[in-house]
């Protein structure tokens, strides 16, 4: 099981290792910006069972790296579960109608995210 996490906060990203972690998931990547996020699915040859994918990054928003993701038939199957906050409801919709498979709002537990993602990585 691989996962992608595409976060611009360091803690954000190691809050969700953690959580992935207890899930017995530990062939995790990174990456800071949308940008080097798609950039790195390309590299790593679309390997990933899952990408967490922030709503708000400087280079490359989480919208944006969605439609990138799903308009590609190399990766349009790889579940992506967005990572947003309260104030990110009609993103939120759009990201849905975009193809999103779930979301997750901040600030989260361990729990929540688990339960977002724990269908994916089964
Ligand atoms: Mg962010």
């Amino acid at each position: 099981m691989r996962v992608l996490l595409i976060d611009d906060s360091t803690t954000m990203r190691k809050i969700q290792r953690r959580a992935l972690n207890t899930l017995g998931i530990e062939d995790i990547d990174e990456a800071p910006n949308g940008k080097e996020g798609v950039d790195k699915l390309q590299a790593e040859s679309y390997s990933y069972n899952l990408v967490m994918l922030d709503m708000n990054m400087p280079e490359m928003g989480g919208l944006e790296v969605l439609k990138a993701v799903r308009a590609d038939p190399n990766s349009n199957n790889i579940p992506i579960v967005m990572c947003t906050s309260v104030a990110d409801k009609e993103q939120v919709m759009e990201a849905i109608k975009s193809g999103a498979s779930n979301y997750v709002v901040k600030p989260f537990t361990p729990e929540d995210l688990q339960k977002k993602v724990s269908k994916y990585l089964s």
